[in-house]
């Protein structure tokens, strides 16, 4: 049994109930870990109130150091902790372990962006004076996590937040709390409090969601909790950022070199078992280019090399979990009985007793009034539709409620910059599918969520405004009482 961290301790549950975690790739239970209830989440929450007071105060350049100091120990640390999320997650070792210096390279990024500016000076309304505008922290920040980059999305609030000068409450998935529980060998030098981890599943986001002392919720997750979470937080009319789910659109063009192309969607469609918040979901491809590309992309989708994450030459582990396999399954099921045809794939590979394992699939087909093409599937399925232009793939992106990524394989500038102005998505990918860089915004738009991680915008999710009015010449002021009616005609 693992247990929480909570105000430097290694805290149970008050209730003594815990769960386990489990690997998917061998079905086998790793560990256990508290369930946390109210009264965990209270405390967790009091830490965080108590250390904010002290974190606050702490000069810039100290805490650029503490926080170089994280991206430190994560780098020393990368080769354990890429183990356990392999074990926990079942993303192959060699994506977590670059997971890891993701993660590190953010508290770098921020260590630096943090102490930046404080604000700026702007030009006051009269002479003597000075107007700042000061950017102050919240206080204290609940940062809920999903599983499939449960360090990296996690590194996106936590190091931000931490720069800005706020404490933090963490819950990682209930998928995902090993790896997370690990951090705290990474913040071991911030003052107790600063950062705290309970475990549990939703009702233990939700009860620091409607804690009276927590003042922002950062959340990543599906659109539903999301709302769930909206709802939960209104009442207190809490600061929220939402990072949710997506529905990405992938459209190669008849002017590409079709082999890159098709390499480019396997990543995309493929990466980590389709299990990415901005897994290309849906494909656009011009009709000259169609079967080249099908043929391509099939055979890439053939070659992945599917089995246990932590072996060597793994490309592809097991989804995450048995529920979330049968979701895709139904999901699929449905397409097919609607008219989809299967290209390749389609069903649990044969050789694995254990394992949420499944082959990715690719069909044609499909249209809009099928489900698959208009909301998350969140699994490796790639739907291909054949479009005769620009126009056509541009008008089924936005055929869309959500709003997270979207990708183009061209050379054609008109059609890169048409498709860039006209699809409503937070990224815009021209052929270099799901490139992060922590230096540039990530967010969605329409239901993909609210608010920016990553850049300055990120940073500024973390920080509240206060403007500061200050005159240096104590003077009575002409507009004052009594007022000077001589001046009306
Ligand atoms: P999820 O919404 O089921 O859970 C996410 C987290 O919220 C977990 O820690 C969970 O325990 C917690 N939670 C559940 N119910 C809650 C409640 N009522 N109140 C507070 N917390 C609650 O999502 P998931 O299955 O873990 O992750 C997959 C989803 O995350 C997908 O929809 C995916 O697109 C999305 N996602 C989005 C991004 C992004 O940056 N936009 C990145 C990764 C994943």
């Amino acid at each position: 049994m693992r247990n929480m961290w909570i105000g430097g301790d290694w805290l149970e549950a008050e209730s003594g109930d815990a769960f386990d975690v489990e690997n998917p790739a061998t079905e086998e239970v790793l560990d256990s870990v508290p369930r946390a209830g109210a009264a965990d989440v209270d405390r967790a929450v009091g830490a965080a109130v108590r250390a904010f007071g002290g974190w606050w105060k702490v000069p810039g350049s100290e805490k650029a150091d503490l926080l170089h100091g994280v991206a430190n120990k994560l780098r020393e640390g990368k080769d354990a902790i890429a183990r356990t999320m392999t074990r926990e997650g079942g993303k192959p070792l060699l994506e977590n372990r670059d997971e890891v210096d993701w993660c590190a390279a953010c508290f770098d990024y921020y260590a630096e962006i943090g102490r930046n500016d404080r604000g700026r000076v702007i030009a006051p309304v009269r002479e003597h004076q000075f107007n700042f505008v000061v950017k102050e922290p919240y206080g204290v920040v609940a940062a809920i996590v999903p599983w499939n980059y449960p360090l990296l999305l996690l590194s996106w609030k936590l190091a931000p937040a931490l720069a800005a000068g706020n404490a933090v409450v963490v819950k990682p998935s209930e998928y995902t709390p090993l790896s997370t529980l690990m951090l705290s060998q990474v913040f071991e030098d911030l003052p107790p409090g600063t950062v705290n981890i309970v475990t549990g599943f939703g009702e233990t986001g939700e009860a620091l969601v409607t804690h009276p002392d927590v003042d922002v919720v950062a959340f990543t997750g599906s659109v539903e909790t999301g709302r769930r979470i909206a709802k939960a937080a209104a009442d207190q009319l809490k600061k929220l950022h939402l990072e949710l789910g997506g529905n990405d659109p992938f459209i190669v063009c008849d002017d590409v070199d079709v082999d890159v192309a098709a390499q480019g969607a396997a990543f995309a469609a493929f990466l980590n078992m389709g299990q990415v918040c901005t897994s290309a979901e849906r494909f656009y491809v011009f009709e000259k280019v169609a079967d080249r590309f099908l043929d391509k992309f099939s055979s890439v989708a053939e070659s992945l090399r599917l089995g246990d994450p932590m072996g060597p030459d793994i490309e592809l582990g097991p989804m995450v979990s048995a529920a979330q396999r049968s979701k895709v399954e139904r999901k699929l099921a449905a397409a097919t009985e609607e008219g989809a045809e299967l290209v390749t794939g389609g069903k649990r590979p044969e050789g694995f007793s254990k394992g949420y394992f499944f082959e990715p699939t690719i069909l044609t087909g499909v249209n809009h009034s099928m489900r698959l093409m208009k909301e998350e599937t969140f699994g490796p399925i790639a739907p291909v539709m054949i479009v005769q232009g620009i126009d056509e793939a541009i008008t089924l992106a936005n055929d869309s409620k959500y709003g997270l990524g979207a990708s183009i394989y061209t050379n054609n500038l008109e059609y890169a910059m048409t498709a860039a102005a006209n699809i409503r998505a937070g990224t815009f990918w021209i052929n270099d599918p799901l490139t992060d860089n922590e230096a540039g915004p990530f967010g969605g738009m329409r239901l993909s969520g609210m608010g920016r991680e990553l850049g300055v915008e990120g940073l500024e999710e973390f920080r509240d405004t206060k403007h500061i009015h200050l005159d240096y010449k104590i003077r009575r002021m002409p507009d004052w009482f009594p007022y000077d009616w001589s001046s009306i005609k």
